[in-house]
């Protein structure tokens, strides 16, 4: 059955397309990372859906009566409303973005030596955790993992690795579980309501905090919608609050699923909690009632919480996503299976086997995407996964993946098979693509602007292979 746009077009942006040679010269100049091309080189931007969501004709009327007090702005209360109905938490503490809201959790929270078990690692979250002193633990289920594993919920917590790591450990040396959903890193896989549920309870007896990641909440109701059973008829917005209802709080990207281009908050009960959440967002963000925030982006967040629990809008936006998925599977080309939420993960390590995982392939995969057809995608795979603070060495995610991520309300089907004839072209000629070496590292998130060129041996690996 088609699932059509719940809405129509009022407003467009004209899109360019680079010639070859432009796209050449502009891979070359960026290093070979998707990450530093400039955004007029792009023609299709499937590089995130982060803060690139369409805003309704509603939220732009909200960002004109925006309250831009500097103090107690009617806009924050609109927000603090927003997030009480759709959410259930009695709190919100704004903050500029997600990772500003991962901050001051990471600070209140944690104690350093304490660990931060969570269902698969997210690079800003990990990052604030490890800065706090926080040693994170993966506790998901190993399904996550695997590329080819049909499991529906591959975003669960492994209820037995998080008890053996309260039994090695102490309750007391855990500061809190940290549980996604959707779960990003594995492909936008979501979390079921009967692990939340069961994570919940083993938190509670042991005392422990269970906070989320909330960033793609809604995707994840949709998917408990499809999927579990007994929430078929229920709508996504009482999904949603029955799965918040689970956890102590929660952090939030507001450029992901509350359809803003900027913002993020921090939501929770707790009282004295609340009051170090204000004590510390006065340092780094801004007052309370804007932490970092104009009063018109809290308004249009504001209504986009309300806007995104629409059924009508969730349920076309994870259709289009798996649109483009299927149209890889038919194929053959490897992608992330089940299809996730936000984005279709193809698996660069099947895609390229002739690249060993020192030559990245899936950041040489998006690079060759670009200069086939202008199409902007992302790594996520060995360069997004860092090195371990300790050890120093590249940490080796078993995934290896390239994600093409669709932005909300922003392109039609139609952009969607431009992208998947280039994908499938490529697959058809894969062994051409050359594998990568890195010629510049930052210290920390290297992925956002590391840089790289095409390795010289790849050419020599191939001649003795025979091809
Ligand atoms: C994007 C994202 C964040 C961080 O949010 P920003 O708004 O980019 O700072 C945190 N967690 C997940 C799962 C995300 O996708």
């Amino acid at each position: 059955m088609t699932v059509a746009e719940p809405h129509r077009i009022k407003s467009v942006e004209p899109l360019h397309m680079p010639t070859a040679a432009e796209r050449e010269e502009a891979i070359s100049r960026a290093g070979y990372n998707t990450f530093l091309l400039r955004s007029e080189e792009v023609y299709i931007d499937l590089l995130t859906d982060s803060g690139t969501s369409a805003m309704s004709d509603s939220q732009w009327s909200a960002l004109m009566t925006g309250d831009e007090a500097y103090a107690g702005s009617s806009s924050f209360y609109r927000l603090e409303e927003a997030v009480r109905a759709v959410y259930g938490f009695q709190h919100v503490v704004p903050t500029h973005q997600g990772r500003g809201a991962e901050h001051i959790l990471s600070q209140i929270a944690i104690k350093p030596g304490q660990y931060v078990p969570g269902n698969m690692y997210f690079t800003t979250t990990r990052a604030h955790q490890e800065l706090a002193g926080g040693i994170f633990e993966d506790v998901i289920v190993d399904e996550a993992h695997d590329p080819q594993s049909r499991h529906p919920f591959k975003g669960d917590v492994d209820l037995g690795k998080l008890e053996r790591l309260i039994d090695r450990v102490g309750a007391q040396n855990i500061a809190y579980v940290n549980v996604a959903v959707t779960v990003n890193m594995a492909g936008g896989q979501p979390v079921s309501m009967a692990n939340l549920r069961a994570t919940h309870y083993l938190c509670r007896r042991h005392g422990i905090l269970l906070w989320c990641d909330a960033t793609r909440c809604v995707e994840n109701a949709y998917f408990i919608k499809e999927r579990e059973q007994g929430y078929a008829g229920r709508t996504v917005a009482s999904i949603l609050h029955e799965m918040m209802a689970y956890f102590d709080g929660c952090t939030m990207s507001g450029k992901k699923d509350c359809l803003v281009n900027i913002g993020g908050f921090l939501a929770l009960n707790d009282e004295s909690l609340l009051r170090r959440a204000r004590e510390l967002v006065v340092l780094f963000e801004g007052m309370p009632t804007y932490g970092g925030l104009a009063g018109r982006d809290m308004a249009a967040m504001a209504q986009g919480i309300h806007e995104m629990v629409d059924d009508a809008y969730i349920a076309h936006r994870v259709h289009q996503v798996r649109y483009l998925g299927e149209r890889l599977i038919a194929a053959g080309v490897p992608i992330v299976e089940p299809i996730g939420g936000h984005a279709v993960f193809v698996d660069a390590a099947r895609f390229l086997p002739h690249l060993p995982r020192e030559r990245f392939p899936a950041q040489a995969l998006a690079a060759a995407l670009y200069l086939d057809s202008g199409v902007r995608a992302m790594e996520r795979g060995t360069v997004s996964a860092g090195r371990d603070p300790n050890t120093g060495r590249d940490r080796i995610p078993r995934l290896e993946l390239v994600r093409l991520t669709i932005p909300r309300r922003v392109y039609t089907d139609r952009h969607l098979d431009v992208v998947a004839e280039s994908v499938v072209g490529l697959y058809r000629h894969g062994e051409s693509v050359r594998g990568l070496r890195m010629t510049y590292e930052p210290p920390t998130l290297r992925f956002f602007t590391a840089r790289f060129e095409p390795a010289p041996e790849e050419r020599h690996l191939r001649l003795c292979d025979g091809k």
